[in-house]
């Protein structure tokens, strides 16, 4: 038993990742819902969904529950939707208590799963435990490594994430040049906990394909800025990354690469337009590979709010190509880049990014809603366990008050969360 139990324990946490506290729980029946489940189906009216262990047990038209013996929720004239992935924040920025306070809010606000997309991993491993033993509430948490050219090392965020190790010599924040090991380089990063490994800047395309390759053999997922220099965006894609952020920097694939990565936020946003034949080719490369593609309008959104006309058309630019990206069949998660300052009264911000999606991109309500929930858990790797409401998937789902299909704002109409069968809400 002693030999044995590691190793179960091993395959158990490589088989589901890291899930909350499961405090025994009675099972749930969440009965008479409009399910609108995060698959390509349309919303279902009246139908029951069952909960044991944490986990969903039986999707099923209503009626076939009579004799249930558990917790009963009716959902009657509601509508039930898995829980909400936010694609993209950072929350080790500042203090821990700031970051608690800020998992809160976001469970709270119906956000269920977070990926961070770079910070302190210190921080994230400690959150992330004290999330899994039921310490702290929030949303599951996964987190990154990132890895870049040495010329990103003097930036002063990756100094302060990196406080108190020698430059360059987080496993976290790792320099790589062209001596770089890159297997080496991934079995570090795999160390801190990460679920993947996050490729940023200055880096060329062989480097790209060579992280690539020894990050997936050590079961890391690969996640890259859609630029990284000197590499291009289809460089990256067909290297086969796994996702990429930010819908403006794909336009460097139709302009030679800026020595400088500092300034790829400056394309020739009036020159290039977003729909022309330079940008299908980043396009058909993101359908190729399967890639799933954070554009990330709300901070671009945000920026353009200064009275700044770069800003304003690189969020126009990088809506527009989102548009032209979904309609050619490409993976979109909702991921804001911010998951912003808990304020009273206020959102978390996936669900401006989903409105972001329908009135700048020009999905349909049920396509933002999907970003928000299954591209998220597809941004993630963890398309297993999360993402849709369907037999054998984690009980995170919330219920809401308005049909979010009519209009995506009624994703707010939020009347409970639930999180691994729990209502944390
Ligand atoms: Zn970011």
């Amino acid at each position: 038993m002693r030999i044995l139990f590691p190793a179960v324990l091993l395959l158990w946490i490589a088989a589901t990742g890291p899930v909350a506290a499961q405090e025994p729980t009675p099972p749930l029946l969440i009965r008479d819902v409009t399910l609108i489940d995060g698959t390509d189906g349309p919303p279902r009216p009246h139908h029951d969904v069952m909960v044991r262990d944490g986990r969903i047990e039986t999707v099923a038209p209503t009626g076939g529950f009579d004799a249930f013996e558990g917790r009963v929720i009716d959902g009657s004239d509601r509508f039930l939707i898995p829980g909400l992935v936010d694609a993209h924040v950072h929350l080790a920025g500042g203090r821990r208590a700031a970051a608690e306070q800020q998992l809160r809010w976001l469970l709270e606000g119906g956000v269920t799963s977070v990926r961070d997309m770079a910070g302190d991993a210190r921080m994230l491993a400690g959150l992330q435990q004290s999330l899994i033993t039921g310490e702290i509430s929030g949303p599951r948490l996964d987190y990154v490594a990132l890895l870049a050219g040495t010329a990103f090392m003097s930036d002063p965020r990756l100094q302060a994430a990196t406080r108190g190790y020698a430059e360059g010599e987080s496993p976290y924040m790792i320099p790589v040049n062209e001596d770089t090991d890159a297997g080496a380089v991934v079995r570090l990063a795999k160390g801190t906990g990460a679920t993947g490994v996050k490729l940023y800047a200055a880096l060329d395309p062989a480097q790209v394909e060579a992280l690539t390759a020894a990050a997936h053999e050590v079961g890391l997922q690969v996640w890259a800025h859609s630029a990284v220099f000197p590499a291009r965006p289809v460089e990256i894609l067909e290297a086969g990354v796994d996702g990429v952020s930010h819908a403006p920097y794909v336009i460097w694939d139709a302009a030679e690469p800026t020595p400088d990565f500092t300034l790829r936020a400056v394309g020739d946003f009036q020159g290039v337009p977003p729909d022309g034949a330079a940008m299908d080719r980043v396009v058909d490369a993101m359908v190729r590979a399967g890639t799933v593609f954070d554009p990330t309008l709300f901070v671009f959104e945000r920026q353009a709010e200064a009275d700044d006309d770069t800003a304003r058309a690189r969020a126009a630019w990088g809506a527009a190509f989102t548009r032209r990206a979904h309609e050619a069949g490409v993976i979109i998660a909702a991921g804001t880049d911010n998951a912003g300052a808990p304020l009273a009264g206020a959102w978390p911000h996936v669900h401006e990014e989903m409105e972001l999606l329908v009135e700048r991109a020009g999905l349909s309500p049920l396509d933002a809603l999907r970003a928000g929930t299954r591209g998220g858990a597809a941004a993630l790797g963890d398309l297993a366990h999360r993402g849709t409401v369907e037999p054998g998937k984690l009980a995170d789902l919330v219920l809401l008050s308005a049909d979010p299909t009519l209009d995506i704002a009624h994703s707010t109409a939020i009347e409970r969360v639930f999180q691994g069968g729990r209502v944390v809400r």
